[in-house]
């Protein structure tokens, strides 16, 4: 049986296992290892942010191993989940089909969407065990005439506990991540190699022969008829260019931005995250209570169980890179006028709750929805692959993405990585 390499255990990564597994060979290489949630509650959280010990986001990931955080040049800060699960396992379970960037390349996805929702409970049950500032932020959008609509969640949420740990891993275990695809895909067969860091796919006379990788102090080469990379919007551009295929300076992140209020015992930081989600032009908006401004941020000074926050999620333009060890990106003018649009309009909305603008205080500017450095073409539409690419290379995550879906994306990284599972299948499963 002929042999594929997939790279990343993320949302894409797990979806492209778990459909090529059987077909092919399949060897996952991942980064990273096990996930294992935060272990602390908010009162040790609250004492790690009063010791000053973890001073600087970039040193998160002594605290919590699963999580990297990068700063740009402009202070933005840049999360991403590391290990088997990749991301997912640190998302706020939101589960939306976004899939219009691609509905204008003329790719139609209703068939991959149809297989998500069956193999992926979804549901907006949380609704029912709201807190009452999550009810009273619903109402106060309502009254607003700006359509609040309960937020899909990935998994069973009949059984959430409430408490608060979505994006820190659920303790629970019922917020669906992408570990159960993985989980599928070895149990078929599939060959899982964690800790194995990819630096590069070998090019030969057109074709992939295989990836190099970077495993603690020694380099593996692992041979390969077909190589599938969804090392996620961060990692991938880094793999492409270091194995000297040019990627684009498209880089959108998604950016999000907290307007935060104190209110006595509100206790968000102990509500599902995310719980209901406005759709503006060109942002949502979201209550969300925001563990890295929580720990990061000076102007984040009351205790966690009186912050109250509404987080803006920004579709940015298209305008970073990363490359080994640099990643460029900043603001654009338009983006900076739609985030202050947003600020008001949290600022609109907490003064409902009697919060005078001048008593609100802004997060860290953070970004967690990388994509955009390989983008889809109409042309590529039904190939899903770029001309520059090697026949047996392809991508399978948000490097894909033609624009910034301003949403959360998982949902949509999963379909995508099924239509390009099927195209390898066709393509290349059964070639001599
Ligand atoms: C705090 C937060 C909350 C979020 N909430 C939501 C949400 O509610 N809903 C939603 O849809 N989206 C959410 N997202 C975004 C979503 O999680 C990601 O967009 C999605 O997981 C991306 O999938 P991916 O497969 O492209 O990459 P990832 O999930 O990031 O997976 C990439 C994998 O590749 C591995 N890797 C990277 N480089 C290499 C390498 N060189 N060699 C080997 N392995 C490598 C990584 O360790 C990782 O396992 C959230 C993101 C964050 C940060």
């Amino acid at each position: 049986m002929r042999k594929a390499i997939v790279v990343g255990t993320g949302a894409g990564g797990a979806t492209a296992a778990r459909e090529l597994q059987g077909a092919f060979e399949v060897t996952v290489l991942e980064e990273g290892h096990n996930f294992k949630p935060l272990a602390f509650e908010i009162e040790t959280i609250e004492r790690i942010k009063k010791s000053h010990l973890v001073f600087d986001p970039g040193l998160v990931h002594f605290v919590f191993p699963n999580m990297r955080i990068r700063k740009t040049a402009d202070k933005m800060v840049l999360v991403n989940g590391v290990g088997l699960g990749g991301t997912t396992t640190l998302s706020a379970g939101n589960a939306l089909r976004m899939d219009g960037v691609l509905q204008a390349l003329g790719i139609n996805l209703d068939p991959e969407f149809e297989e998500v929702y069956r193999e992926i409970p979804v549901s907006t049950c949380h609704q029912k065990k709201w807190h009452k500032y999550t009810r009273q932020l619903f109402h106060i959008c309502e009254e607003m005439n700006l359509d609040p609509v309960p937020a899909l969640k990935l998994g069973n949420y009949e059984r959430c506990l409430h408490c608060g740990h979505c994006i820190l891993g659920c303790k629970q275990g019922i917020k669906w991540d992408s570990r159960q695809y993985l989980k599928e895909a070895l149990d078929k067969g599939a060959t899982l190699v964690t800790g194995a860091r990819v630096e590069r796919v070998l090019i030969k006379a057109g074709e992939v022969t295989g990836v190099e990788t970077r495993e603690g102090l020694s380099h593996h080469f692992y041979p390969a008829d077909l190589v599938v990379l969804a090392a996620g919007g961060l990692g991938t551009p880094v793999i492409l260019q270091n194995s000297g295929i040019v990627c684009e300076p498209r880089l959108f992140v998604d950016p999000v931005l907290c307007v935060a209020a104190e209110i006595p015992r509100n206790w968000q930081c102990k509500e599902t995250t995310m719980p209901f989600v406005v759709q503006r032009e060109g942002y949502i908006l979201s209550p969300y209570f925001d563990f890295v401004s929580y720990l990061f941020n000076k102007d984040w000074k009351y205790p966690a169980s009186d912050i109250l926050g509404v987080m803006i999620k920004l579709a940015d333009q298209e305008t970073g890179a990363i490359s080994k060890g640099h990643l460029e990106k900043s603001l654009t003018w338009q983006d900076n006028v739609k985030l202050l649009e947003g600020v008001e309009l949290c600022q609109e909305i907490l003064a409902h709750l009697g919060i005078k603008k001048d008593k609100t205080f802004l997060g860290t500017l953070n970004a967690g929805h990388p994509g955009g450095m390989l983008p889809l073409t109409k042309e590529e539409a039904t190939t899903f692959h770029a001309r520059r690419l090697p026949g047996n290379l392809y991508i399978a995550d948000s490097t894909l993405f033609p624009q910034s879906l301003g949403n959360p994306p998982i949902l949509t990284i999963v379909a995508l990585s099924k239509r390009v599972s099927r195209v390898c299948i066709q393509n290349l499963a059964m070639a001599i």
